[in-house]
C-alpha cells in the first residue's frame, strides 16, 4: 500500500506518466499534486505567495525553488495528503530533490520514486503517429492503430488531424530537455536507493500492474 508514501513520477512525454499517476490516485485515493497546477490557481487567488508568482511569471521567470517548496509543503499539509501523494512535475532538479528531501523527514513520511523507462524512438513514433478525430476525439496512430482508410475516423468518418506541436523536430528537442534535467535526478534518486523503474513500452494496463507491484 501506498500509506503515508510520497510518489515521485518521472517520465518523459509520451511515456504515459500522466494516465498512471491518475490510476495510482484512483486506486490508492491519494492526491496527484501539480505544482504547475497550482501555481496556476495561487496566481489568481489573493495567497500569501499570489503577488510573488504573478510578478516572476510576468517577467517571464521560473518561480523560485523556495516558493515551489513552499507551495509542496502548504498544499501537502492539508488534510487529503495524510495517506500520501503523488508528485507530478516536481523536482525537476537536484537542488530540489535536496529540498524535497528535507520536506519527507519533517512530514516524517517515505519517498518512492517511479521512473517509466522507454526508448526515444518508440515515443517519438508514439507521438509523430498521433491522429486525432477532428469531430468525435478518436485518437488513433499511423504506426501502432491506424485507421482502416487513409486519414478518415473508422467511427464515424471525418477528416483526423494531426496536431502541429507533435512534429518530429519539436518533440526530439523536448525529449532531449527531458534527459538533460532528468539523468542527475535519476542518479540521485537511484543512489538514494529510492528509485524503482519500469518498462514503459508495454501496454498501459501492464505498466500500471508492474508500478503497483512495488507497493505490495
Ligand atoms: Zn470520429
Amino acid at each position: 500500500m501506498a500509506l503515508g508514501k510520497i510518489i515521485v513520477m518521472l517520465g518523459a512525454p509520451g511515456s504515459g506518466k500522466g494516465t498512471q499517476a491518475k490510476q495510482l490516485q484512483d486506486k490508492f485515493s491519494i492526491p496527484q499534486i501539480s505544482t504547475g497546477d497550482i501555481l496556476r490557481a495561487l496566481a489568481k487567488e489573493d495567497a500569501p505567495l499570489s503577488k510573488q508568482i504573478r510578478e516572476t511569471q510576468a517577467a517571464g521567470k521560473l518561480v523560485s525553488d523556495d516558493i515551489l517548496l513552499e507551495v509542496v509543503n502548504q498544499r501537502t499539509k492539508k488534510e487529503d495528503c495524510k495517506n500520501g501523494f503523488i508528485l507530478d512535475g516536481y523536482p525537476r532538479t537536484i537542488v530540489q530533490a535536496g529540498q524535497l528531501e528535507g520536506l519527507v523527514t519533517e512530514q516524517n513520511r517515505e519517498l518512492k520514486v517511479i521512473n517509466i523507462e522507454i526508448l526515444d524512438d518508440l515515443l517519438l513514433k508514439r507521438l509523430t503517429g498521433r491522429r486525432s478525430c477532428s469531430f468525435c476525439a478518436e485518437i488513433y496512430n499511423v504506426y501502432f492503430k491506424p485507421s482502416k482508410s487513409d486519414n478518415l475516423c473508422d467511427k464515424c468518418g471525418r477528416n483526423l488531424i494531426h496536431r502541429s506541436d507533435d512534429n518530429a523536430e519539436s518533440i526530439e528537442k523536448r525529449l532531449q530537455e527531458y534527459h538533460k534535467n532528468t539523468a542527475p535526478l535519476i542518479k540521485y534518486y537511484n543512489d538514494k536507493n529510492c528509485l524503482s523503474t519500469v518498462d514503459g513500452a508495454k501496454p498501459a494496463e501492464e505498466v500500471f500492474d508492474l508500478i503497483c507491484n512495488i507497493f505490495q
